[in-house]
């Protein structure tokens, strides 16, 4: 048994001593650079809706920061994950393997193509899909009939594999990565929250066909709404573009779309904010890198379980992770550092376990149930 009033006010007091007097959120927006100055020209051109050379600069930022070939702009992180879906062909019916734990836009985005998720397990280190589960539940319940891969239970077709890189650790996408190839399944990476994590040297969502990116509010960088998409295949990336702008046919007059388009692409204006966020993103990592070695002694001195990545990653550390000995042990602390002002929070809520998803089929989630109940984040924001 820990002593859990004790480790809440130890974590109190190195917030406070980090943070200051005031309530601390688990996670602010920093805006210290070109911010003002690139909205400011942003409405001063005009150009503040979804044309504007502001666009093309965020995309060709990310391309350069990610090391993707190409980067496609869109209104938030659902999107460019519902675009993804619809492109990697999912079809209505079908069938999308990901995560339990995970934030309920990516099984939104399945939903919105009409499929369903199936949920396989975590691993306990990573937070993040476990290649073993994955590779077990092909094994016992699909089965290969030409190109495709069915579901032996439901006679449905599994067409994609969402993996997720839960609060900017990696998971173990290589070996993800090798088994969709064995079974012929295109992999999504949900890199929502891994913007600035790589895995040795390469940056997560380019290890699938597709990764995606969101730029909310809480997330590393803002745009205020964001997302992208990423690629290294140019076909795939041409298709992203035509369908997040309506599909149309580019004319120096006339409209005419050749496909039922999406109006998804970013707007000028939040690319503004997300390029000035660019410029920072670095030294913005740093600091956090820094916050989070501090968490890091704390709780290796107290013995509880820090997560942390392999030594040969490189991580964002977007919002720190501990994991308590119980739920009664993590109730305790969300409470009580929770009535301090000092913003901490449990994990998502299993996806299956919400109404919309609890008749969606699941693998031997035993993982993800036993960290539902203990995973905590701490504040995690530059100062
Ligand atoms: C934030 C997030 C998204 C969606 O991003 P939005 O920009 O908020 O639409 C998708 N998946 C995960 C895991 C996220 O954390």
């Amino acid at each position: 048994m820990n002593d859990i009033n004790k480790i809440a006010h130890l974590t109190i007091d190195l917030a406070r001593k980090v943070y200051g007097n005031d309530f601390i959120p688990l996670h602010r927006p920093v805006f210290e650079g070109n911010e003002k100055k690139y909205l400011i020209d942003c409405i001063d051109s005009n150009f503040v809706s979804s044309v504007g050379k502001r666009v093309n600069e965020f995309e060709d930022m990310i391309c350069n920061f990610t090391g993707a070939k190409y980067a496609i702009a869109t209104v938030n992180g659902t999107t460019a994950l519902h675009i993804a879906i619809v492109l990697s062909d999912v079809s209505a019916e079908d069938e999308v393997i990901t995560q339990p734990l995970t934030f309920v836009a990516t099984c939104n985005a399945i939903s919105y193509a009409g499929a369903r998720p199936i949920f396989v397990d975590v691993d306990k280190d990573t937070l993040g899909m476990s290649p073993k589960s994955l590779k077990e539940f092909l094994e016992k319940n699909a089965i290969k009939r030409g190109n495709f891969v069915y579901n032996k239970n439901t006679g449905n077709k599994i067409s994609a594999c969402i993996p997720m890189h839960t609060f900017g650790f990696p998971c173990r996408i290589k070996e993800i990565s090798h088994i969709c190839k064995d079974w012929g399944l295109p992999i999504i990476e949900d890199a929502a929250e891994s913007l600035g994590s790589f895995v040795k040297d390469i940056h997560t969502g380019n290890f699938g066909d597709i990764g995606t990116l969101s730029f909310n509010g809480n997330k590393l960088i803002t745009s205020g709404g964001g997302g992208m998409i990423i690629t290294n295949d140019q076909s795939l990336a041409k298709k992203a573009k035509h369908i997040t702008t309506t599909a149309k046919i580019p004319h120096d007059f006339e409209f005419v779309h050749d496909m039922v388009g999406y109006n998804y692409r970013m707007p000028n204006i939040n690319a503004a904010l997300g390029c000035a966020q660019m410029e920072c993103i670095n030294e913005m990592i740093e600091n956090k890198n820094k916050i989070s070695l501090e968490w890091k002694n704390l709780f290796s001195n107290l013995n509880i379980k820090f997560v942390e990545t392999d030594a040969e990653n490189k991580i964002n550390t977007w919002l720190n992770t501990i994991i308590l000995g119980s739920k009664k042990e993590r109730d305790a602390f969300l409470q009580i550092t929770n009535d301090h002002g000092v913003m901490t929070r449990p994990i998502w809520r299993l996806m299956p376990k919400l109404e919309m998803y609890k008749d969606c089929e699941t693998f031997n989630i035993h993982n993800s149930e036993w960290l539902e109940e203990r995973v905590v984040n701490l504040p995690s924001s530059v100062p």
